[in-house]
């Protein structure tokens, strides 16, 4: 049966028999899609540069017998080798694969979702990884499932929140709140509202770089806790880089 080539991101794989994969990838047309690329395992010809999450290329996908499509080729059109040389950067595009997975439903496409992942692994392997840009890639995330949070007018009646230095900021309510609903939640200085604003509207992670650790850990805490709320389970890869020794990142994933 004819294949269709796509841009594609590999979120995940796992063995599937004896020598084939199944691996999880994001199509900006498609969404996400469950495929079978067969003896993955050991074709170095249709699967040259291997399939490791995190990779960006061109697949060649076919409807299989059944539900499952078959991944036929996938060839890399972007370096992924300083993955396997930087724990940060493994620990980040593991975190930006897996967070994806986990949120996004299957075949829902959102061009726009897929070129916020691709510019983040872009930013974290081609560049020096930081963890501003998974806090952005987050934002971005959130946005395109329809769950940003409010950062200027209450999430519970959508008065304006008036910013002497800090604000009640609530992740798992929607956001920040007004005197009247903030029953208790967390403050959040008002110059990391404006820090999430700014990765938001997609201003330069860069801008924040030297920003206080204390800022930039409020930051990633805030968004975090939105995140969190949405996640059924939580993710290999952070675990993962909790385990990792204390100088391989600033804020962590
Ligand atoms: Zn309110």
């Amino acid at each position: 049966m004819q294949s269709q080539s796509t841009p594609a991101v590999i979120l995940r794989t796992r063995p599937l028999g004896e020598a084939d994969l199944l691996a999880i990838v994001l199509t900006p047309e498609q969404g996400k899609l469950e495929t079978a690329a067969a003896r993955a395992r050991n074709s170095k010809k249709r699967f040259a540069g291997g399939l490791s999450p995190g990779m960006r290329g061109v697949a060649a996908i076919a409807r299989g017998r059944g539900a499952l499509l078959r991944l036929e080729s996938f060839d890399a059109t972007a370096a992924h080798a300083p993955v396997g040389a930087d724990l940060t950067r493994f620990a980040y595009v593991a975190y930006l694969c897996e967070l994806t997975d986990e949120l996004v439903l299957a075949r829902h496409p959102d061009p726009e979702l897929f070129a916020a992942l691709c510019l983040a692994l872009e930013q974290v392997i081609g560049g020096a990884p930081q963890a501003l840009h998974l806090r952005q890639y987050e934002l971005a995330l959130l946005r395109c499932l329809g769950l940003s949070p409010a950062l200027t007018s209450c999430c519970v009646c959508g008065s304006e929140v008036g910013g002497d230095g800090s604000a009640a900021f609530d992740g798992p309510r929607g956001g920040v709140l007004c005197l009247e609903h903030e029953r208790g939640a967390p403050r959040l200085p008002t110059a990391a509202l404006a820090a999430i604003q700014h990765l938001e509207s997609g201003g330069e992670p860069a801008d924040l770089a030297s920003a206080p650790a204390a800022l930039r850990r409020a930051v990633r805490d805030a968004i975090q806790s939105i995140v969190r709320s949405h996640l059924r389970r939580p993710l290999h890869a952070q675990a993962f880089f909790a385990a990792l020794p204390r100088d391989a990142g600033a804020e962590g994933v």
